[in-house]
This record gives structure tokens, sequence and C-alpha cells, in this order.
């Protein structure tokens, strides 16, 4: 006599055919129905958008809601085409527009995520060729004004990192720190990129080509990943060091003047970006002389809770929004964001008064900084 067990292949072959119906029948009854259920998340997710108040442009207009279409069935009742023909059209179609609205943001906001004063540039996440940074001052001006103690007329910042540190050097003058002086500044992609080469070409004598690239690339930032790109760096000095013929060397953060900048720089909005501790998250070895500047309240909140940018980044996104109080009083909301948000939808909800500002992160979403007194 035979015994059925559960174990056995027979019982095992109904077991999935059963299972099989379960997952199948379901699907297809989904199926029948799926176009309107299609339209109706849709509509749900732009609720949803509205109800956050967050201005996500005109989907509409690329046909995230009409061209998912077919709500009545219209369109394939005489093409004697076969359901699950019919089924592929669809999702093609519904595959057509999510490409073609996610094109359409994409194209609208890639350049904003380079934009602002928490842009992340670093060995993994570099800047294009061609991006160069708004609002670009000299620091001596047409009339010959020498607006900051530099070791070059010619160097160029962005206008919000010199008025910074415009005021940092004075703060320092005023407490008998003297002669903060700025080495460098903007380094455009084609700098970069010259720089990088010529190190590879010197190496091209001792390794092989690809292994020079290599190597040249543990001494000089790749074209693109230079944070100096970003018109938001300054690399600066004492006069002694300067005298010594090496002014940007680990020995700035032993001075008088690199300690009092490792304590005080963040009232300006700077941070030192690379700490001895961060390197592996940096990538970059100790530089007590590169400042960057992330403004405030971010500087504060940075060095504070001893954060480098990278770090710093990722907590902001993991929590999606934090408060911060700062020294001054002030309070602030900071919020992630992966969609922009329009001037308009702070007006309407804050009226004229709200101060805010909002920066890419360099990679795929904005930071939102609102200031309340
Ligand atoms: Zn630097």
């Amino acid at each position: 006599m035979r015994v059925v067990q559960w174990g056995s292949l027979v019982v095992k072959k109904i077991l999935f055919f059963v299972c099989f119906l379960a997952v199948v029948i379901p699907f297809t009854i989904t199926w029948s129905t799926g176009k309107s259920e299609v339209k109706m998340d849709i509509d749900n997710a732009s609720e949803q958008f509205d109800s956050n108040k967050i201005d996500i442009g005109n989907m509409d207009s690329v046909g995230f809601l009409p061209k998912v279409g077919n709500t009545d069935g219209s369109q394939n009742k005489n093409t004697g085409l076969k359901k699950d023909q019919k089924g592929n059209q669809s999702i093609d179609k519904l595959i057509a527009v999510i490409n073609e609205a996610e094109q359409k943001l994409k194209s609208d906001t890639e350049d904003n995520f380079l934009e602002g004063n928490l842009i992340l540039v670093n060995k993994w996440t570099s800047l294009p060729g061609v991006y160069v940074p708004k609002d670009m001052v000299k620091v001596v001006d047409e009339n010959n004004n020498v607006l900051l103690r530099s070791t070059k007329s010619d160097i160029e910042l962005k206008k919000v990192a010199l008025e910074a540190a415009i005021n940092m050097f004075k703060a320092a003058d005023q407490k008998g720190i003297k002669g903060l002086t700025l080495v460098s500044g903007y380094r455009s992609y084609d700098v970069q990129n010259w720089l990088y080469n010529n190190k590879v070409k010197a190496l091209t004598d001792k390794y092989e080509k690809e292994l020079a690239y290599e190597k040249a690339a543990e001494i000089v930032a790749p074209p693109g990943t230079s944070e100096h790109q970003t018109g938001l760096v300054i690399d600066i000095t004492t006069p002694e060091l300067l005298k010594s013929g090496d002014p940007l060397s680990s020995h700035f953060g032993n001075t008088v003047q690199g300690k009092w900048v490792y304590r005080n720089s963040w009232k300006y909005g700077f941070v030192v970006r690379y700490a001895v501790d961060k390197k592996d998250i940096t990538g970059i070895i100790y530089e007590p002389w590169h400042l960057r500047y992330v403004g405030a309240p971010h500087a504060e909140f940075m060095y504070k809770n001893n954060l480098c940018l990278e770090e710093y980044l990722d907590y902001i996104k993991d929590k999606k929004h934090i408060k911060i109080t700062s020294e001054n009083r002030k309070l602030y909301d900071i919020i992630y964001s992966f969609v922009p948000v329009s001037a308009d939808t702070f007006t309407k909800l804050f009226g004229n008064q709200v101060e805010y500002d909002i920066s890419g992160d360099g990679q795929e979403g904005y930071i939102i900084t609102i200031t309340k007194e």
C-alpha cells in the first residue's frame, strides 16, 4: 500500500500549484481593474504633494496624469489584441510616462543640486567640467582695493565666502591673532586638469601609465574632485609659514593663528574641512589650513558635534528635519528634500516674513534652512 506523505514529490507539486493560484488569482483581478488603480495611486501621490505644500512643478504637463490614460478602456476596445498584449502595451506606456517625468525632473533640477553652500565635493562626488560657481569676486577689486590679505591679487572666491573671510580676518586681527593670509581660493576644472596631468606626466617615468594615474590621484585631486572648484574654500596661512616656503603644512594647526581658526572659524560660517580623525570619511589627510564655507548654523553644528560635511549631510538626510538653536539664540529648522521647493511655496506658507536658504547637496537633494528669530 502506498501512503501519501507530506514530504513526497506529488504533494509538493500540489502545494506549489495551490500557492501559484493564490498569487495569480488576486493579481489577475487587480490587473483587470488595474488601470483605474494606477490613476488612483498617482492621484493620491499628487494629493500628498499638495498636502505637503511642496511645489513639484508641472508634472501634469509631462503627462503624469492624463497620459496614463485608458481609464475607461476605450482605446483598446476594438483593437482585437489579446489581453496580455494589451497589458504589455499599458506597461510600456506606464514606463514611458515614468521615464519622461523622471527625465523632466532631472533636467529641471540637476544644476540646482550643485548650487548652495552645502554642496559636497570629494573623490567620490565630483563636479562636472562645465561647473563654474556663480557670484565670483576677486580679492582685489577693480579699483585696486585689497579686500582680503592674500599672496596673489587674482584669487577668486564666491562673494559669500569672501565676505565671511573678511569678517574672520578682521576678528582675528582685533584679538591679536595676526597676519592670517589667503594662499588659494577658487580652482577651475581646467586648472585641476592641468595640475593632475602634469603630475601624471612626471610619474610616467617611474610607473606604468595606469599606475601613474593612480599614484597622481594620491597627490593631486583628479579634475572635478577638488572642493576648491566650489569657490567656497580658502587655504590660509601665517606670515612665518610663508617665509618658511611651506605655507600649507600641517604645522599651521600648531600655530597661534591655526589654533584660533580651529576654535573660531565656525562663527564666520567656516569649518576646518579635513580633520585628523575624519581621514577615512573625507578621503583627505589632515589639512588645518583648508577651510570650507558652509554658512550658519551648519558650521556651528558641525564644529560642536565634531561632524565632517559627509557625516553632517548624512545626518540631515537620515533625520529629514532637525532643529538647531545657535549660540546667538537664533532658531533654525533644517529640512532635507529630494524635490526642489519654489519661492512661491515659501510665500504661500510663510508670507514674506520667512528667512530661508536652499542649498543642493551636490548629489540628489536639497537642504532647506529656515531661520527664526
Ligand atoms: Zn585647499
